[in-house]
């Protein structure tokens, strides 16, 4: 047989397994498409005239966190909505926040009543059903002491501040935004570092929120230092969403902060392909180059990104931007958002479809956070269809079933005495 041959047909054979994914991929709304930033170059013009604002402005995280739209009027100037959408941020704005910055309202494609951006930030009537649960994780069990989250054997969670660049209308911390931004206590955030400090087996400490990058420079470089400065730490994770939300935050500044206490590790939340602009690529970038590996958790959302083909793209468009897919989550039952709800086969259909069809390095870890704050918990499509003594059977991402040999481990030690 022809091994040149063999070789082009299984070529052909493996062309054909992701022509389904070209022909809809232009069909997937991206930001770093020529027409996504045309829109936003005309938007960000027309939001800095109505707010009366210059291209300096823009480009300051301060004038965005404190310009960020949360009246129904600045936005109606902004953005197209019909009489029902209008009543429905009237009414979901008497029990919950909302509040979009400039730069994450200017993504918003108006012509598109199902714009991924748009369903992330601009409050629906479905968030009035009244169902699920404030707290399903039973956070509030798990604070032995300050600002911490404590789950796990060796790392935990600081809450460092409940303010968000956006208030996403998924958000999974909903109960926590309450009515005002509260950052913790410096009293508080001693007593974290205090238990981190008496407590050696903690060696990853994860600082969030909220958003942790809305703290300043100042209090970043100084609870960081903190923390840097235990010996049994050995890394610092922040989650942030800005760099999605609100890219301009990742100054000159916060980068020489950042870069005094590696290893730092940056996780964020990009959801669709639309939210990774050319704005979105230079936050990203400049982080990468002071050092600091970043990672994406995305949520899998119902009407957003629940979807084979959107999630591919996502994963392929976050890598141009060196963020590694880490995890996607199933989003719990909290109340306000249970219409982003999806069913465990979406994700495992998404899953299913990632391993194999593209690069590893796009593949994250499916996760349900098991009832009760009982952890995640991974989920994946089976690939280990049955564990015999010496053999397994295994299924392939092209769905071929193949034995693999279970060979029993000898013992080293014993064959060299
Ligand atoms: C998610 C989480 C972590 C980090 O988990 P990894 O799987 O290591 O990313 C740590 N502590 C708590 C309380 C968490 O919820
Ligand atoms: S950035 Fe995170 S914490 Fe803030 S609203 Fe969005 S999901 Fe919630």
């Amino acid at each position: 047989m022809d091994k040149k041959k063999i070789a082009l047909d299984r070529a052909n054979e493996l062309k054909s397994r992701i022509q389904d994914y070209l022909d809809i991929k232009d069909t997937i709304p991206y930001g770093m498409s020529s027409e996504r930033q045309k829109r936003y170059e005309e938007k960000k013009k027309k939001i800095l005239s109505i707010l009366n604002a210059t291209e300096e402005n823009w480009n300051d995280y301060e004038w965005q966190l404190s310009n960020k739209i949360s009246d129904l009027e600045t936005l109606l100037k902004i953005i197209l909505l019909d009489e029902d959408d209008i009543n429905a941020v009237k009414n979901v704005g008497k029990k919950y926040r909302w509040a979009i910055s400039p730069y994450y309202l200017s993504l918003i494609d108006d012509n598109n009543k199902f714009d991924p951006i748009k369903l992330q930030s601009i409050p629906t009537k479905l968030e009035l059903i009244d169902e699920g649960k404030e707290d399903p994780m039973a956070e509030e069990f798990t604070n032995p002491a300050g600002a911490i989250t404590r789950r796990y054997p060796d790392r935990l969670i600081i809450n460092v501040t409940n303010e968000c660049a956006m208030f996403c209308r998924h958000c999974q911390r909903r109960r926590n935004i309450g009515s005002s931004d509260n950052h913790t206590s410096k009293e508080e955030l001693i007593e974290s570092v205090e238990y981190i400090r008496s407590n050696p087996e903690i060696r990853d400490v994860l600082i969030t929120g909220g958003d942790a990058l809305t703290l300043s420079d100042e209090t970043l470089d100084w609870l960081l230092g903190e923390i840097h400065a235990i010996p049994s730490v050995d890394f610092i994770r922040l989650g942030s969403r800005v760099m999605v939300t609100m890219p301009q935050r990742i100054t000159d500044n916060l980068i020489d902060v950042l870069k005094k206490y590696p290893p730092i590790f940056i996780n964020t939340q990009f959801n669709h392909p639309a939210e990774v602009t050319v704005e979105a690529k230079k936050a990203c970038d400049k982080l990468s180059l002071a050092g600091i590996p970043l990672g994406n958790q995305s949520v899998l959302l119902n009407g957003i990104n629940n979807d084979k083909y959107v999630m591919r793209l996502l994963n392929q468009e976050l890598l141009k931007c060196r963020v590694r897919p880490y995890y996607i989550f199933h989003a719990k039952k909290v109340k306000g958002t249970l219409h982003f709800n999806t069913s465990i086969d979406d994700g495992i259909e998404i899953m299913e479809y990632l391993r194999g069809y593209t690069s590893g390095l796009a593949i994250p870890t499916y996760i349900i956070n098991a009832p009760g704050g009982n952890g995640k918990t991974p989920i994946a499509p089976q690939y280990l269809i049955s564990q015999g003594k010496n053999s397994i059977r295994i299924r392939t991402w092209e769905n071929k079933i193949m034995d693999y040999p279970n060979k029993p481990t000898i013992d080293i030690k014993d064959l060299l005495n």
